[in-house]
């Protein structure tokens, strides 16, 4: 405590004595030390915030020491200028001798830098060639990185790729030849089908598996194409080891060289013999089929010439023997004994039969496909029931019926399919009078008929039978008719693209049932007519 009292007593005279304290002396002296002083003081802040800033600035601790140092001398300087009114002459000594301290350090140890520093410039050279060299092992290691990712990348395409050929040669017959055709890898699945071993393929000309099925223009085409650099894709029979066959679907991708010119060729292919077979199979079924179809169209003509000529020319024979038969029974009943009166009247009335046999088959083999028009079945309707009417009144029978469409056949025809079906339903009557009903609805592109009645009914058994020429199921003692009805109606309806059927149980009833196409020719295969009836 004594020591710091004394270091700041002020018991000497202050230095304005020595100025005499002349206001323009010590004014001038006292702003001079106040100016450098402040001035000293700046600098070292400046310093040490450069120091700061420039973290590798080589030698800092030297700025360090001129920062310290110029403190000092700025202290030193305040010191002036409180010593002109105070006279602390111990203090200002102690600072000063601290600033000599400072300085003298400093000095050495600028002295001890003075080399390092003439040689700063070649450091900073190799410190600068350094950096280089950390740049280029930075950039050496990112380009080393660069190269591991990139090999990773490469392992991952070729194991991606070693699966895909695996899975391609799971299934595909797979072989590579040159451009001469000869063969330079073959898969399992290609050894397999030639029946080849891997060896005896290799280095062989692919033309060992030509089967001879094939012209020389389709090799030439094959051989153009993958030349000129393009795909070629085709279906191509091959002869294995043992002489068997074997179809193959096959796709041949041509590989250039670095000249652009095609070095290899790879063909894919699939075993489609099974499937080769096949067609084969449906080929010939269909060419039997249509053979077939032929034959049946040829013999269905033949039969509907031949009845229609033995229909037609024996008519007049016929006609002769009916008349004659006719003219001996008028000239000689009861001229000759009874047998030969009974012998003559058979005879006559087969003949007249087999007339009326011979007139329905004629009509059975008109029944034709041309002529067909708009018919309107109402109108058609209104004829038969005037026709049938003396029938409908001694039966007694009820007809009725709901609203009938215009349809696409020919007007004689359709009057005689339903007024046979009309006919019949009152022929083949219980023993109630005749309920009969004719309704047409549209089923699509057609019209679907019912004739139904309350008659007899038909046995499930022969429903299909009706339909064929002469099938009767009575005696014609029990109904009369020669069983060509329905086989008309079959013959016409089918002409006009529809069907028929019946819906019947012995007893029950009948429900005749057929179909009719809505309108014109596009429907049924007819000749288009804008005639109406
Ligand atoms: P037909 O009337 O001359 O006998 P069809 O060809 O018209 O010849 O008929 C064939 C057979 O079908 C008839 O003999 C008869 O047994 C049976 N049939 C046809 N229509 C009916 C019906 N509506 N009810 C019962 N049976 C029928």
């Amino acid at each position: 405590m004594g020591f710091l009292e004394q270091l700041l007593s002020s018991d000497f005279m202050p230095h304005g004595f020595c100025y005499l304290w002349d206001p323009r002396i010590v004014w001038l002296h006292v702003i001079s030390d106040g100016l450098i002083a402040l001035s000293y003081f700046c600098i070292p802040v400046v310093l040490f915030y450069f120091i700061r800033k420039s973290r590798d600035l080589p030698f800092s601790r030297i700025f360090w020491m001129f920062g310290t140092f110029i403190l000092a001398c700025g202290t030193t300087h305040l010191m002036e200028v409180w010593n002109v009114w105070h006279g602390s002459y111990l203090v200002a000594g102690v600072i000063k001798a601290i600033t000599a301290t400072v300085s003298v350090i400093t000095v050495a140890a600028l002295v001890q830098l003075a080399p390092k520093i003439i040689s700063l410039p070649e450091r900073m050279h190799l410190r600068e060639v350094n950096g280089g060299l950390e740049r280029e092992i930075a950039e050496r290691k990112r380009a080393e990185e660069a190269l591991k990712e990139s090999l990773a990348t490469s392992e991952t395409a070729l194991r991606e790729l070693a699966n895909q050929k695996f899975a391609l040669d799971q299934h595909a017959i797979v072989a590579v030849t040159d451009i001469e055709g000869t063969i330079t890898y073959a898969n399992d699945k290609f050894c397999t089908i030639s029946q080849y071993s891997r060896e005896e393929l290799i280095g062989q000309n692919h033309r060992i598996l030509n089967s001879g099925y094939h012209s020389k223009e389709f090799f030439q085409q094959m051989y153009h194409t993958i030349a000129n650099g393009q795909v070629w894709r085709g279906e191509m029979r091959n002869r294995a080891k043992d002489g068997s066959i074997y179809w193959v679907d096959a796709t041949i991708v041509p590989f250039a060289g670095a000249d652009g010119k095609p070095r290899q060729y790879v063909a894919i292919r699939a075993d489609i013999t099974e499937r080769k077979r096949a067609e084969e199979e449906i080929r010939k079924l269909n060419g039997e089929l249509e053979r077939r179809v032929e034959e049946l169209a040829r013999s269905n003509a033949d039969l509907e010439q031949f009845a229609y000529i033995a229909s037609h020319d024996l008519q007049e024979p016929l006609r002769m023997v009916a008349a004659y038969t006719q003219l001996l029974a008028e000239r000689y009943r009861g001229r000759l004994d009874e047998n030969a009166d009974k012998f003559i009247g058979y005879a006559s009335e087969g003949a007249l039969r087999m007339q009326s046999l011979i007139q329905d088959l004629l009509a059975f083999s008109r029944v034709g496909r041309n002529g067909c028009v708009r018919v309107d079945c109402d109108a058609v309707m209104e004829e038969i029931l005037l026709s049938l009417g003396p029938a409908i009144e001694e039966s007694g029978a009820v007809v009725t019926r709901g609203t009938l469409p215009a349809v696409w056949a020919n007007r004689s025809q359709m009057t005689q399919v339903l007024q046979n079906l009309i006919g019949n339903a009152i022929k083949f009557r219980g023993q109630e009078p005749p309920l009969i009903s004719v309704q047409a609805e549209k089923t699509g592109e057609q019209w679907l008929f019912r004739v139904s009645d309350n008659g007899i009914g038909i046995p499930l058994e022969h429903a299909e039978n009706i339909f064929v020429v002469f099938q009767r199921l009575h005696t014609r003692a029990e109904y009369p008719g020669n069983g060509i009805g329905l086989a008309i109606c079959k013959k016409i309806v089918e002409h006009c693209g529809g069907r028929i059927w019946v819906e019947s149980l012995a007893g029950r009833g009948s429900v005749f049932k057929f179909t009719m196409p809505c309108d014109v020719a596009a429907d049924t295969g007819l000749a288009a007519s804008p005639a109406t009836e």
